[in-house]
């Protein structure tokens, strides 16, 4: 698709207002895109005709060519229509906050409130996890394993064959730790039944639980709104977790399932580990459902924030094929300029956020390496080769870093370095043909 998209921006380039027709076009595309990406028809049919509403007769940003433009509003839509006001967990007002997790089997309600535990544990809460899946006893045992793994309470009954005995239990049990949320995990079955239904009602009556989450698989794709109705139609839903969405899914079904029930989702999860939950931000799984990187702010950043001066500096130094250290300080301010290191890996074009491991994306890193560079004199930037070992031991305590960190960043300038020269050398051999020629 972003293929397409970018045929298309080129199609249109040149133009400064947009036409009944450039819109036609860019919306076949978009209709096609969210299609693709598992978001209902009828869904996908009001989101074209909000789109269209707005892009009509819009003036054509000087920045953008109109391609672009359109780009930019259907995804920020986008984001606005997935952003709800409600992603947030609610608390209860009494002691004990109940959050019951309900749906299908393998949907990964298990793995989720193991993961939500960790999350209310790291935010300050004291957390029990409780199973009433009486059906599997090996599921309660499962989240018991999970539980150890994070030093969450865990309260289960594998013996006892009634889910509403156990419920019962747990809060009795929840007192008496004095925990302030209560998880539950529940039985799943392979399609919904009424059998199960009956089941979660009853548990539901026992526990009065203050968010009734729906995890959905974000492989499941349109059947998604289907769970949600039998779901909601049973016991009600307050909102959703979205699952795999580390996979290939690209995960339309949340759009379809939060425009028709005008529920929020709250979490997704992307790993199998018990640290793979994430708040939900509207804006990432926008970008994923069009199946683009937001190469448009990408642009707008790059363009707003780089000191061109130092840009010149930087792009002669490439070209003479000369980097080093100064030419890396350079970069490395201009990259701070931009923002977030998060935010702008996020907006690259293929680039899968919840594949990426947000603790190696660390802003810090690039200050340390700013002040390890500036802790450097002029002749060991230009000539790092002359770094040994007491240099680098004065740069570290110049810079308050450690040794390991100096080595680190020269193991990466070279590495850098290597590629630079593999990468301007043929450069360099065709700009000399041209010249005899
Ligand atoms: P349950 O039957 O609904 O309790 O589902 P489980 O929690 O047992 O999960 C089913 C399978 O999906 C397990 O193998 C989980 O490790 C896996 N799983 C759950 N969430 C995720 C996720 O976000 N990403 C990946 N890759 N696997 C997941
Ligand atoms: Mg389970």
């Amino acid at each position: 698709l972003a293929d397409k998209l970018q045929a298309i921006t080129r199609k249109f380039g040149g133009k400064t207002r947009l036409t009944e027709q450039d819109i036609d076009g860019m919306m076949r595309e978009i209709r096609l895109a969210l299609l693709d990406a598992d978001v209902s028809i009828q869904v996908v049919k009001d989101f074209i005709a909000e789109v269209k509403t707005k892009a009509h007769g819009q003036d054509v940003a000087e920045s953008l060519s109109p391609g672009q433009q359109v780009v930019k509003i259907v995804r920020d839509n986008l984001v606005q229509v997935l952003g709800g006001s409600d992603n947030k967990l609610h608390y209860s007002s009494s002691t004990l906050t109940v959050i019951m997790l309900y749906g299908l089997q393998g949907s990964g309600k298990t793995s989720t409130a193991a993961k939500l535990a960790l999350y209310l544990k790291k935010h300050g809460k004291n957390p029990l996890l409780c199973s009433v899946d009486t059906h599997r006893p090996a599921a309660a045992l499962q989240l018991e394993v999970l539980a150890k793994s994070i030093a969450v309470p865990c309260f289960i009954q594998p013996e006892e064959k009634s889910a509403q005995a156990v419920a019962r239990a747990a809060l009795a049990k929840a007192a008496y730790l004095m925990s302030d949320v209560l998880i539950v995990d529940t039985a799943g079955r392979q399609v919904v039944d009424t059998e199960l239904m009956a089941e979660l009602q009853d548990i539901d009556k026992i526990v009065k639980p203050t968010e009734r989450l729906l995890v959905v698989d974000a492989m499941l794709g349109q059947e998604a709104v289907k769970v949600w109705q039998a779901f909601d139609e049973a016991v009600g839903v307050s909102g959703f977790i979205m699952t795999k969405l580390d996979g290939d899914a690209r995960g339309g079904a949340a759009l379809s399932i939060h425009k028709l029930s005008g529920k929020d989702i709250k979490f997704i999860t992307v790993g199998e580990k018990v640290d793979a939950l994430q708040e939900f931000h509207p804006e990432r799984l926008a970008e994923r459902i069009l199946g683009m990187g937001d190469v448009l702010s990408l642009i707008d950043k790059v363009t707003a924030n780089i000191d061109q001066e130092k840009l010149k500096t930087t792009m002669s130094d490439l070209t003479k094929n000369q980097f080093t250290l100064v030419t890396m300080l350079a970069q490395l301010e201009q990259v701070k300029s931009m923002g977030s290191l998060k935010d702008i890996v996020g907006m690259l074009p293929g680039v899968n956020m919840a594949k990426i491991d947000d603790s190696k994306l660390n802003d810090r890193m690039i200050d340390y390496n700013i002040a390890i560079i500036r802790s450097m004199t002029m002749k060991e930037r230009l000539n790092p080769s002359i770094l040994d070992a007491s240099r680098r031991k004065r740069i570290a305590s110049g810079s308050g870093r450690s040794v390991t960190e100096i080595n680190l960043l020269i193991k990466q300038y070279e590495q850098t370095a290597k590629l630079m020269k593999q990468f301007s050398l043929p450069k360099m051999a065709k700009h000399k043909k041209a010249k005899k020629a």
